[in-house]
């Protein structure tokens, strides 16, 4: 297998993916774009990150920029990305760089990993795509291009070991961040999960999943435990002027210090209305609707009943009232951009049949 990082590499040459976060050819990499991108980029896809990430960096062009960034303008810009830890790691990371290393990224993988946010991998793709360092960058497409090349059958997650061990042994010290990008890319593009394009691989002469018949297959993965369902109901409390009551969430914990619409706490065993009203974020004349908003958890499914109340301007609730028009630019995650949206078209459809009643 000695000539295959060379192989890798000069289909990488020709075949590589321009991203907006990867230098060009000849250009030295910014540590802060590879970093920004690789946190975008977890769980996350690469058609989905490209807007947010232009949006950051044009905003924050720089470590210390971001550092200097009001942490809720920098949650309002990740809304929508999900994962939100990830939002609140990245300003914690950005300061900690500035603060405790000049604003220059550590260029070790050792030093990476102390940092907010930074774990194996990534500390590994930083190491590896901005300093040159000779280190493994293990994400979920380069798992499956290892774990085919060597007809790994140990399924995920225990294979994961194995399959870093045979990753890290590939990794040249010549151009290790080019060929950190060319696994994630060959991955991405040729070795994909389904029908991976075998005639087409640069690796097809060393694939022993290939020449075993079973690549399609691989990785193996452990079966998904079933994600339960939780159950919650909203109160959507509406002023004259069509502002709607939100609260901020905890700081820390599932989407930490984002805005969203008060309701009960989150909970398997379905909620009786009287028991749920107890948790109304004020006594007031409350309607149940019939719309439910699911939404995928990582660990489960949410799906949010509603309740809603319209509020005399004279008896308004102190709290954070947002118009409609507010609504794009508030930290809303999407399980609450999907509320508000199922809101306000129920509240259009409504308003709709009294006109034509009358
Ligand atoms: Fe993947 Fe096929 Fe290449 Fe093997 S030969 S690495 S299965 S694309």
């Amino acid at each position: 297998m000695a000539a295959l990082p060379l192989r890798l590499l000069t289909w990488y040459d020709r075949h590589r993916r321009d991203l907006p976060w990867r230098a060009k050819p000849g250009d030295a990499p910014d540590p802060y774009r590879v970093w920004l991108s690789e946190i975008m980029l977890q769980q996350t896809t690469v058609a989905t990150v490209r807007p947010y990430f232009q949006r950051f960096v044009t905003r924050w062009p720089t470590v210390g920029a971001l550092a200097e960034a009001d942490l809720d303008q920098l949650l309002q810009a990740w809304a929508g990305l999900g994962y939100y830890a990830r939002a609140r790691n990245l300003h914690a990371c950005a300061r900690a760089v500035c603060r405790e290393h000049g604003g220059r990224f550590p260029d070790t993988e050792e030093d990476l990993r102390t940092l907010p946010g930074i774990g194996l991998y990534t500390a590994g793709a930083i190491a590896a795509i901005a300093f040159e360092r000779r280190a493994a960058a293990v994400d979920g497409n380069v798992e499956r291009v290892v774990a085919r090349l060597f007809c790994i059958e140990t399924p995920l997650p225990a294979a994961k070991a194995k399959i870093r061990d045979r990753t890290e042994a590939l990794v040249p010290a010549n151009r290790p961040g080019d060929f950190a990008q060319a696994l994630m890319d060959l991955g991405a593009t040729v070795c994909t999960p389904v029908n991976p394009r075998c005639p087409h691989c640069p690796l097809a002469e060393d694939c022993q999943g290939r020449k075993r018949g079973i690549a399609a297959d691989l990785p193996r993965r452990a079966p998904k435990r079933i994600r339960p369902v939780r159950r919650g109901l909203a109160f959507w409390a509406v002023r004259p002027d069509g502002a709607v009551l939100f609260r901020r969430r905890p700081e820390s914990g599932l989407l930490g210090g984002m805005m969203e619409v008060p309701s009960t706490p989150w909970r398997e065993a379905p909620w009786d209305e009287r028991e749920a009203l107890a948790h109304a974020p004020f006594p007031g004349t409350w309607r149940r609707i019939s719309i439910e908003v699911e939404h995928g958890f990582t660990h489960f499914r949410l799906a949010l009943g509603l309740f809603v109340a319209r509020v005399p301007a004279r008896t308004t609730p102190p709290g954070l009232w947002l118009k409609p028009e507010e609504f794009a630019a508030a930290a809303l995650p999407t399980v609450m951009r999907k509320l508000c949206d199922a809101a306000l078209a129920a509240s259009a459809a409504r308003q709709r049949k009294t006109a034509t009643a009358t």
